[in-house]
């Protein structure tokens, strides 16, 4: 049996469908029995799906007509 520790350093392995063999077994019952990890892994799930739902980084509003005023500064 894996540790909690262990089950946790394999969860991206796991959900890139890397695991094989004993490992992935030993993953899937840990997980079917330890209430942490399951929920661990609800939680990865989720900031997954919430980094993914994130729109774009937008530059700030006055980002515009700052470089505007800095242009003009320049000009005169
Ligand atoms: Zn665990």
């Amino acid at each position: 049996m894996i540790t909690c520790r262990e089950a946790t350093e394999l969860h991206t392995a796991a959900e890139e469908g890397a695991l094989t063999g004993a490992k992935k077994v030993f993953y899937d019952l840990h997980m079917k029995i330890c209430p942490g990890c399951k929920c661990y892994r609800a939680q990865l799930h989720t900031t997954v799906d919430v980094l993914k739902g994130l729109p774009p980084e937008e530059p700030p509003a006055d980002l515009v007509s700052l470089l505007a005023s800095e242009l003009d500064e320049k000009k005169s």
